[in-house]
């Protein structure tokens, strides 16, 4: 039996972030995580101030400034209706608006940056683990029992196929959207689930010469021909500038989620890149 003070489920921002801070004042933490290794794609990004600050305090903001794109190459949100038609308009965002920006600067000594999750995730789980983490990748939690002193959880190890408990005194479920954590003690959740389905596409491709005049993180194309994929409009997301991108491909979710081979993803990119420079 492993034991723990907290078995934390789930390695992403808040498993993460939970396990450096829980690491930093001595509290002994154990991750498990189902895959091998941390997200694989950008997904979340824009970090604010706060946040900034709260990676200060973890004594890893400077660490993650050497990852981020800054505030100077993220401050437009640019509407257009294809990269090389009209500009409709740039709405000064994050913080980048003259009429805002002493502002955003006297409350904070961190401006708002651009940090895509695969990169965050494992500057906050290395540092955790140097303070004391254990960290458990390709370990899947399957169930747990409470009692007064504590929880035992049940998980599995993805590679040899066994199963173990783990002993801790409190368990964090940061396990995501489809937690089953959260399921495991009934959790009840609030909202519409499953409003839009989306498949994210990450491509590689050298558009300086579109967009590095009007450095933005979101491109929005208003186009009726943005339609592709029934998403209405067109949004290109800058990965990493100005050569990495992420753009949103919709699918009906009354509908089972498509399965997408690697030849079906280059005609999506095909697509929009033939609608993004049209
Ligand atoms: C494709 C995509 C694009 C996104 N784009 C953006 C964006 O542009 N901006 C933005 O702000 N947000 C974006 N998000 C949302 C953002 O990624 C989430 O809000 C954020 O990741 C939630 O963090 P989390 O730590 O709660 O959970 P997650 O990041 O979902 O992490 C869940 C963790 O739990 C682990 N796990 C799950 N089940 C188990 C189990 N049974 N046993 C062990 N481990 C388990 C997973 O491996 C993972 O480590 C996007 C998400 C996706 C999927």
């Amino acid at each position: 039996m492993i034991e723990t003070e907290v078995l934390i489920v789930g390695s992403g921002p808040a498993g993460a972030s939970a396990a450096l801070f829980l690491s930093r004042y001595g509290i002994s933490t154990t991750v498990v995580t189902k895959y091998r290794w941390l997200a694989d794609t950008p997904r979340a990004h824009i970090m604010n101030q706060r946040t900034m600050e709260i990676l200060q305090d973890a004594g890893v903001a400077q660490e993650a400034m050497r990852d981020a794109v800054p505030n100077h190459l993220i401050g437009n949100s640019i509407l257009c209706e294809s990269l090389v038609g009209r500009e409709i308009g740039r709405i000064k965002s994050w913080g980048a608006a003259p009429e805002r920006l002493s502002e955003y600067r006297l409350n904070s000594p961190f401006e708002i940056c651009d940090i895509p999750q695969n990169y965050l995730e494992p500057i906050l789980i290395a540092n955790a683990a140097k303070d004391g983490a254990q960290i458990k990748f390709s370990t899947e939690f399957l169930s747990l029992t409470q009692d007064d002193q504590g929880v035992t959880a049940q998980v599995r190890d993805r590679i040899s196929g066994n199963q173990y408990p783990i002993r801790a005194k409190y368990l964090i479920g940061a396990d995501g959207g489809r937690s089953r954590v959260a399921s495991a003690i009934d959790l009840p959740m609030q909202g519409e689930m499953g409003l839009a389905g989306s498949v994210n596409i990450l491509f590689k491709a050298d558009l300086s010469s579109y967009v590095a005049h009007r450095p933005s993180a979101l491109f929005w194309m208003l186009n009726p021909e943005a339609r592709i994929g029934g998403l209405g409009v067109g949004l290109l997301r800058m990965v990493r500038p100005w050569n990495e991108w992420l753009c949103v491909w919709s699918y009906d979710i009354s509908q089972p989620a498509p399965q997408l081979g690697e030849q079906d993803a280059v005609e999506i990119i095909h697509k929009i890149l033939v609608f993004c420079l049209r």
